[in-house]
């Protein structure tokens, strides 16, 4: 089925730049980035309503009921969620709408909408994942080691995945993620009206 925007997930452990990556890639026209719900507390300079809205666990799991969310997972004992609303009229609006998500909510939203696109993103060594974490001074030690940990076994799904980006230089990230979407739009199951307008009405009236 054609659909007018597109769904792309971006997972990858977390210091290996997809933040950072995101944020440039939204820079480019077309594209929305999806703000998660979570119930974990405000870090450093985050911002609320920029970086993530936060909320307690209980207006969570009342939204939860209410449908509100396209997929949640439990992440390092908190509950992270992408809004639906959000998401669904952006498509409709024709974007590319950006969730940096981990694996549990991606595999979900593989799930429900099998057209979306799954791009998973790690620096080049596990070595410079570590140095990345320690350099940004925010979780301590036994974090960056469960943190490190987690990285491993998140890396043994990266097969459902469709793409493996090495973040080494934002920019470039940016722009190589822009041409897996621009190669992704010129998929025939998106381009069924195009066949059709080729094939003619006169075709289709016959
Ligand atoms: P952090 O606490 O470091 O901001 O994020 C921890 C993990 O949660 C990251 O892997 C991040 O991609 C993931 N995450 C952020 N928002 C969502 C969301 O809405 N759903 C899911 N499933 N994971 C999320």
């Amino acid at each position: 089925m054609d659909s007018k925007g597109m769904l792309l997930i971006i997972s990858g452990p977390s210091g290996s730049g997809k933040g950072t990556v995101t944020a440039e890639l939204c820079k480019k026209e077309g594209y929305a980035l999806s703000i998660s719900y979570t119930t974990r507390d405000k870090r450093g300079e985050e911002v609320d309503g920029v970086h993530y809205f936060f909320t307690t666990e209980e207006e969570f799991h009342h939204m939860r009921e209410s449908d509100m969310f396209l997929e949640h997972a439990l992440f390092r004992n908190n509950f992270y969620a992408t809004p639906r609303k959000y998401v669904e009229e952006q498509i409709t609006n024709g974007k590319v709408v950006v969730l940096e998500i981990d694996v549990n909510g991606a595999l979900q939203i593989k799930e429900k909408f099998p057209d979306a696109v799954l791009i998973f993103m790690i620096p080049r060594t596990l070595k410079q994942l570590e140095e990345r974490l320690l350099s940004r001074k925010r979780e301590g030690k036994v974090e960056i080691e469960g943190r490190l940990n987690r990285a491993i076994e998140e890396v043994e799904l990266v097969d459902k995945y469709a793409y493996l980006v090495i973040n080494n230089i934002v920019e470039e990230t940016a722009d190589e993620i822009d041409l897996i979407v621009n190669a992704e739009f010129l998929r025939p199951s998106r381009n069924s009206h195009k066949i059709k307008e080729f094939i003619g009405d006169d075709q289709n009236d016959a």
